[in-house]
């Protein structure tokens, strides 16, 4: 098993998911985690969503076409994915394997259907469900991150109601009202004293 902690496999990486709708913070506790713990491999996925205007090739994402996603489906290339608002998203699955044979931590930073697909293939992996404190703050911070539409934005958050309901399937759950705390909440699980 990929992810074990023990027997013959006991030198691979954790695999970390964090998940919980879109607006609720996923991104910046990553940066704040990646921060301070650089070693950490963070998944770069596969979109059909267009950049946005700060967003980069191979950074942010693999931004490819609607034909090249379902090729990757259909290669078994992906480790996970789904179609969220029209658009896919998917976790490219060599290099995620690749990271975690070398004994290093892997986090991915994915939408909730995803996220449940992951906890079917790997029942070890760390999973980490991020809660608004309520679902008007997910608005404002939605609407306050101007990287989408009003329609967008009211598709995301009937998304998130839904998403929410999922929550208690996951290993972890962290509400995210203040930074600091989430992401000592976030260490705390990941990195126990
Ligand atoms: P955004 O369009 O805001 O970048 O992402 C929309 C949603 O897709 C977010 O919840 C984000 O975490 C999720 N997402 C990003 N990459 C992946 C992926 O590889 N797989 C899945 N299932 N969701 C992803």
């Amino acid at each position: 098993m990929i992810v074990a902690t023990t027997g013959p496999m006991a030198n691979s990486g954790r695999l970390i998911v964090l998940t919980g709708p879109s607006g609720v913070g996923k991104g910046t506790l990553v940066s704040r985690l990646l921060r301070n713990r650089p070693a950490l491999f963070l998944s770069v996925s596969a979109t059909t969503r267009a950049p946005r205007p700060n967003e980069v090739e191979g950074v942010h994402y693999y931004f490819i076409t609607r034909t090249k996603f379902e090729e990757l489906i259909a290669q078994g290339q992906l480790l996970e994915w789904a179609e969220y608002l029209s658009n896919y998203y998917g976790t490219p699955r060599q290099a995620v394997l690749e990271r975690l044979a070398t004994g290093a931590d892997v986090l991915l930073e994915i939408e909730v259907e995803g996220a449940r697909q992951v906890l079917k293939t790997f029942p070890q992996a760390i999973t980490i469900f991020i809660l608004p404190p309520s679902l008007s703050t997910l608005a404002a911070r939605l609407k306050q991150r101007r990287t989408e539409s009003p329609e967008v934005i009211t598709r995301r958050l009937t998304k998130a109601a839904q998403e929410i309901t999922h929550a208690p399937e996951f290993s972890h759950r962290i509400v995210n009202d203040q930074l600091a705390e989430a992401v000592a909440q976030l260490e705390a699980i990941l990195y126990p004293a």
